[in-house]
């Protein structure tokens, strides 16, 4: 049977056994009742922050405030009650049509059921505020959470088959695979056909203007960050990186196409230049045992840390201060300027791009994760790089610069260090490198402990980014208020605590896990490389929860950036006449089905991978299962836990 059908009749079942427990839990909706709940609204939080009803209850919601004024937004059910500290009664506005004449109220009453089809695949809706109120005024949210949950039912059933399948597959009878990042099977090269990719790709110029494009854009950012509105929810620059660039580096460009973001990315342009002195081809001449003139002291950087840990610093760094970011819109608009400088002012002192390589924060996103993708820079005959002794990938030749990440493409087996410069292709001088597209998710397993280390801590980042910005804890906005309320002690503890967990829980997690499957199943394996494999198999997972946590980045924010695009410094202009637009969500009801389906797949992946990795050592069937079993326990009951997150 083809592969492509095998899947197709997988994946039906895989539906099948999330759509009869969902079909079935209808059959057990409660009688509907009157519920009243009193919503006391504060900076930044609303209590409750979680209604739990059943289908058809009729809700009176009564409201007050400690502080300011709030509202209570939420859009599936066309309301925006705004609770202000001077009057007891809610003035109830339309959210489909904001300038209807508000009705005035001292008890908003609805019905718990949405229209059509909705009723019954919506059960999670989030309410959010929609008056200014302070800088984390964004993270002000709670959830109503309408029973029976017929997503959480059907994803927990999908959780079963893929399971199901999962275990199938084992006692299968199937030839053992070659690791997949050591073959190129699958692997189709792009630039075989018209040709035309390659001469695109071999001309500098696209890459060029399309560089100065994200410089410029950068400069917005920059500017409007720093000059416009505090407010960063209507901030331009905020919003353009925070709620474009993210979505589209993580959930669109990475997954698709690796790094290409490092392809046109404007932060080491300026310092590309200052040691080439050129955009375009390479000026003649040698550098140390380079065949390119470069300009700069051109040093080594110090062997001690050439490996992941600066980066996953600097990134863990950055990570633990991006509420203090996103809030702030000055804060995140220097940061971002501090990216500019930085790799200009290290590109004077040492050689290539040494900032990409070693201290950008941005590159422990799409580096592990561009092992994933589907595009990569490999070779077309390894035979011919074998035998290739000028190396003029490494070292550049009269065509092109040598490669700026320090790679041989003789030895490129996997994506996660190349940035995809395209250098190699025009400096080949035997026509040797090609870019390839490759089924998704292909790369297994880790290279080393520090690659190992930084896959896991950008995985437990995911969960964190999770919880602090889509949870309903107010607690948690607490710990990193460290701008109004200047809760620097609590800030402490959180930092700690997410650097403990994503240094030294989650990785020990891991091991711990590895090591029990050795253990079970009396593996001759070391743990270690046990512990490659598996931080590898969480790759695809990881990934996933990324995507589910930016999707809400995005689709919530989407009026903002109509409105602040037309208003850039929120300065009251109106260049496109959307300044104005009122606020309304892309598909707030869908977005959790969006977010389940995504973790859904990462989990499959996630599983499937681990499995190709085992396949390599050849063992029993038995032994495979039995030194398995801990990660797999471990990746599912991460995906149930988010599954509930997201969905409930
Ligand atoms: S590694 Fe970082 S700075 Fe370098 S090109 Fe990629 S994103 Fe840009
Ligand atoms: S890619 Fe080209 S330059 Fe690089 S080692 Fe292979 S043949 Fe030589
Ligand atoms: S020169 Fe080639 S191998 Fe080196 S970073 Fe650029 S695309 Fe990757």
């Amino acid at each position: 049977m083809g592969n492509f059908k095998k899947l197709s009749i997988q994946f039906f079942i895989i539906v099948g056994f999330g759509l009869i427990p969902s079909l079935i839990c209808q059959f057990f909706t409660k009688t509907p009742t009157n519920r009243y709940i009193h919503i006391r609204s504060f900076r930044y939080g609303k209590d409750p922050s979680v209604i739990i009803c059943n289908r058809g209850d009729t809700l009176h919601l009564t409201f007050s405030t400690d502080d300011t004024g709030h509202s209570f937004f939420l859009e599936e059910f066309d309301i925006d009650a705004k609770v202000s500290p001077s009057r007891e009664d809610v003035m109830v506005f339309k959210t489909s049509d904001p300038t209807a004449k508000p009705v005035h109220t001292s008890e908003l009453v609805f019905i718990a059921r949405h229209q059509g089809i909705q009723n019954f695949i919506v059960a999670r809706s989030n309410y959010r505020c929609h008056i200014w109120c302070g800088p984390m005024h964004a993270f002000e949210q709670g959830k109503l959470v309408i029973l029976p949950n017929s997503l959480l039912i059907f994803s927990l059933g999908c959780v079963a088959g893929i399971l199901f399948f999962w275990l199938l597959g084992m006692f299968r009878k199937t030839e053992p695979v070659q690791r997949s990042d050591e073959d190129q099977n699958g692997y189709i090269d792009l630039f075989t056909g018209s040709g035309f990719l390659k001469k695109l790709v071999v001309n500098r110029w696209p890459q060029i203007i399309l560089m100065i494009f994200a410089m410029v854009m950068i400069y917005i950012v920059i500017l409007t960050s720093v000059l416009g509105t505090k407010v960063s929810g209507r901030n331009l620059g905020v919003l353009l990186m925070w709620a474009i660039w993210l979505f589209f580096l993580v959930a669109v460009l990475t997954p698709l196409f690796g790094r290409i973001w490092c392809t046109i990315c404007p932060l080491p342009f300026i310092g590309d230049w200052i040691q080439r002195r050129s955009f375009f081809s390479p000026l003649t001449g040698k550098t140390k045992k380079y065949n390119n003139k470069f300009s700069g002291l051109f040093r080594k950087w110090p062997g001690w840390i050439s490996n992941d840990w600066p980066r996953l610093f600097v990134f863990m760094l950055l990570a633990t201060f991006s509420t203090t970011l996103v809030a702030t819109p000055a804060i995140s608009g220097i940061t971002v300027l501090m990216l500019l400088l930085v790799p200009t002012i290290m590109s004077l002192i040492w050689e290539l791009r040494t900032f990409c390589r070693y201290v950008c924060p941005v590159s422990v996103f799409v580096g592990p994760y561009s092992r994933m993708s589907m595009l990569s820079i490999r070779n077309k005959s390894q035979a011919v790089c074998d035998r290739c002794k000028p190396q003029y990938c490494l070292k550049g030749s009269s065509d092109g610069w040598a490669c700026p990440y320090g790679i041989n493409v003789g030895e490129l087996k996997e994506n996660s260090d190349c940035g995809l410069c395209l250098e190699c292709v025009r400096s080949c001088k035997y026509n040797n490198v090609s870019l390839f597209k490759r089924p998704f998710a292909t790369e297994l397993g880790t290279r080393n402990i520090s690659q190992a280390w930084l896959s896991t801590a950008i995985f437990t980042l995911a969960i964190v980014y999770c919880i602090l910005y889509e949870g309903h804890w107010p607690i948690v906005r607490d710990y990193v208020n460290i701008l109004d309320k200047g809760n620097w002690g609590l800030f402490g503890i959180y930092s700690l605590i997410v650097w403990i967990f994503a240094l030294v829980i989650m990785p020990g997690l891991i091991y711990f896990f590895s090591y029990a499957g050795i253990k079970f199943s009396n593996l001759s394996e070391s743990p270690v490389s046990i512990f490659l494999l598996s931080s590898g198999s969480m790759l695809p997972l990881g990934l996933m929860l990324w995507i589910a946590f930016v999707i809400p980045m995005l689709f919530v924010n989407v009026s903002f950036i109509l409105q602040s695009i037309s208003d850039p410094f929120g300065w009251g202009w109106d260049f496109l006449g959307t300044a104005n637009t009122p606020w309304h969500q892309l598909f707030p009801g869908y977005i959790p089905i969006f977010q389940a389906i995504i973790i859904l797949t990462g989990m499959y992946l996630s599983l499937r991978n681990l499995r190709k990795s085992w396949q390599a050592f050849r063992i029993k069937r038995k032994q495979e299962f039995l030194s398995l079993m801990p990660i797999t326990v471990f990746i599912v009951g991460i995906t149930i836990t988010m599954l509930f997150f997201f969905t409930n």
